[in-house]
């Protein structure tokens, strides 16, 4: 049987970390290849920012610029300096050898001597009638009062938050800037948020809690009038007009296919060096969503994409590896490839 095709640096993801890492990597003459993932479910290849539609926030963009256009962007930089492809999913690594093993789903088997994982996480999203479609085509429903809140669309409405923790105390105080009011929706009568958090979104007088209430669909054909509420306690239904809902009940990073081979945190990302991209395995590292659960932005996601491209590429060369663009290549990389 063949041995597999060995390269110097592996790249698993297609969001905003992953493309700047193989920009990076290829421009230092490692020859990265990419896994960018194949779509499945809500995941697609070029990452969350395919679901959404005007991106205000990415510096270089002074008009804005939608979500795929800014990924095609990225992917054709990374192609343009001799990334290769792969249009699929990885199955699972092994990193208890080295070089380390990558299983895509349907392709040979790739060894990697430097792996930078940049799988992203999802946001999770109630499952209710027409939520995501409503997201998806910028009708008022968003998983990220951050990203989104700023826009014209939500300017001086009555906006609504979904959640309990955290994350749903922060969305909601940071839409006080925009909405004419801000409702929190929450399914209990007592919040999950540190003392503080809770206070200051309880003490503020743009913000009012809907206790015990869960949304069991959004209205609305092409953008959000509202949502149907059922009351938790008495199961009550009642209409709610709403301007924009913001969904904030978690998210979850994809670190699946790991198995646990690398630390990670109590809310499941990879645990990663302070300032660095750097994780419990020697020569692997973490970029974007998949080891943040702070920040979770796209020119963030990028940062650390570059990070980690320039720690493997220091990691490489400190064993005397990555002089040369191929290595040891015994047979043509795995099909599929774009970047070919
Ligand atoms: C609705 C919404 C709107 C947003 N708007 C903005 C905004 O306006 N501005 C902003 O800065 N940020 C925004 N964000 C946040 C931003 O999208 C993320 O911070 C950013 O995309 C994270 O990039 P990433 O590279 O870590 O991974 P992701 O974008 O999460 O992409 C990772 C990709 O990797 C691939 N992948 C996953 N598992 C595997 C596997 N096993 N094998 C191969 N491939 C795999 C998948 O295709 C996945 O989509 C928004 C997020 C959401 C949900």
């Amino acid at each position: 049987m063949a041995s597999p095709a060995r390269e110097l640096l592996v790249i698993i993801g297609s969001g905003p970390a992953a493309w700047t890492a193989a920009v990076y990597g290829a421009r230092a003459s490692l020859n990265p290849l990419v896994f960018e993932g194949e779509p499945m479910g809500t995941l697609l290849p070029g990452g969350q920012l395919m679901n959404t539609t005007e991106v205000e926030n990415y510096p270089g963009f002074p008009e804005g610029i939608t979500g795929p256009v800014l990924m095609e962007k990225m992917k054709a930089q990374a192609l343009r300096f001799g990334t290769r492809v792969v249009s699929e999913n990885v199955q699972s690594v092994d990193l208890s050898t080295h070089p380390f093993r990558i299983r895509p789903n349907y392709s040979a088997e790739v060894e990697a001597y430097a792996l930078i994982v940049a799988t992203g996480a999802y946001a999770k999203w109630l499952g209710v009638p027409n939520e995501e479609r409503l997201a998806q085509m910028g009708g008022g429903v968003s998983a990220c009062a951050v990203c989104d809140g700023a826009l014209p669309f939500y300017r001086d409405k009555v906006l609504a938050v979904v959640g309990g923790g955290d994350t749903a105390m922060e969305e909601a105080l940071y839409l006080t800037k925009f909405g004419r009011e801000v409702l929190v929706i929450h399914r209990r009568d007592t919040f999950r948020a540190s003392k503080v958090m809770a206070e200051r979104v309880l003490s503020h007088p743009k913000i009012r809690v809907l206790w015990n209430k869960e949304v069991v669909e959004v209205l609305g054909y092409d953008q959000i009038t509202g949502v149907r509420l059922a009351d938790t306690v008495s199961g009550e239904r009642t209409d709610l007009p709403l301007g924009g809902l913001f969904i904030a009940i978690g998210h979850k990073p994809n670190t699946e296919f790991l198995h646990g081979q690398l630390d990670l945190t109590p809310h499941g990302y990879i645990k990663v060096k302070p300032w660095r991209t750097a994780t419990s395995v020697d020569g692997v590292f973490a970029a974007g969503d998949v080891m943040d659960d702070f920040y979770r932005q796209a020119i963030t996601a990028a940062g650390t994409g570059c990070m980690a491209a320039l720690e493997a590429e220091r990691w490489l060369a400190h064993r005397g590896l990555g002089e040369s663009p191929v290595l040891e290549t015994a047979e043509a990389p795995v099909p599929a490839s774009e970047g070919d």
